[in-house]
């Protein structure tokens, strides 16, 4: 199997190399990754100048680029061979709700499956993941990828991505199918003035997140299933189009405006 790595917080990161060491077991590993983080990024490409890749040890390439630009490269010609699997983290904190719009962690494994890639984005959560520094930090969590993925990947209809997010705990109790969840109401922006005296703005999400309205068949949110020290495993998608709203939405038009239906 070949198994192509990525992720948004940079080709050094101690979470793509944790992972990198724990999927070798499984095949033939390639990092391909950005130069430095490029968390937020989503699925942005690159398309006003050309990317320059750099093999900085065997089978390790650095790309001035996004994630997504990581991918598109990787699956799109760089090799003289194909993958067989996208995975892409282990960032280093949780992508869950709608926070993953801005995933550059999901970006990186949105542009596998749109390459036609089961492809699978793992991030680790808990207080102390944005200070760690070591590969030994994520060992544990990456191997758990390795057992999940060498237990044989689920079937997934076309186009459909696995969003996982592990805990950071000891003893992870199991495995939870879960909803993405909502999240309240935006953070306001911070204001800071900089060393020049400009006014500047920091932006950060909020941290709350809360359930589906009608819990999606059934099953557990995204957060609640990590808090309760599961990993929680969300199958997302592609195609954002609401079939539910469609009709309602000809309706409302209809008696406005001529809607061809
Ligand atoms: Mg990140």
């Amino acid at each position: 199997m070949n198994i192509l790595i990525s992720n948004d917080d940079g080709v050094l990161a101690p979470g793509i190399q944790a992972l990198a060491q724990a999927l070798k077991k499984l095949g033939r590993v390639v990092i391909v990754a950005p130069d430095h983080e490029r968390s937020g990024f989503s699925s942005a490409l690159t398309i006003d100048r050309p990317l320059r890749p750099v093999e900085i040890s065997t089978d390790v390439w650095a790309v001035d680029g996004t994630p997504a630009d990581c991918v598109y490269l990787a699956t799109n010609g760089l090799f003289d061979f194909e993958f067989d699997l996208v995975v892409s983290g282990i960032n280093n904190g949780p992508n869950l709700g709608d926070h993953i719009l801005y995933s550059g962690t999901v970006g990186a494994a949105m542009g596998g499956r749109l390459g036609r890639l089961p492809s699978i984005a793992v991030s680790l959560c808990g207080a102390k993941v944005r200070q760690y520094t070591s590969p030994d930090d994520f060992k544990a969590a990456a191997e758990w990828v390795a057992q999940f993925i060498a237990s044989g990947l689920p079937k997934l209809p076309p186009r459909y991505v696995l969003n996982m997010n592990i805990p950071d705990i000891e003893e992870i109790k199991g495995i939870q199918v879960t909803h993405q969840s909502h999240c309240h109401t935006p953070k306001p922006i911070i204001p800071q003035v900089n060393p020049r005296g400009y006014q500047t703005y920091w932006i950060s999400l909020a941290k709350e997140l809360q359930a589906h309205d009608m819990h999606v068949n059934h099953s557990m949110a995204d957060f609640e299933a990590v808090a309760a020290g599961f990993v929680s495993l969300t199958p997302i998608q592609m195609e954002t189009t609401n079939a539910q709203v469609i009709q309602d939405l000809q309706s409302q038009l209809s008696q406005r405006h001529q809607v061809v239906l």
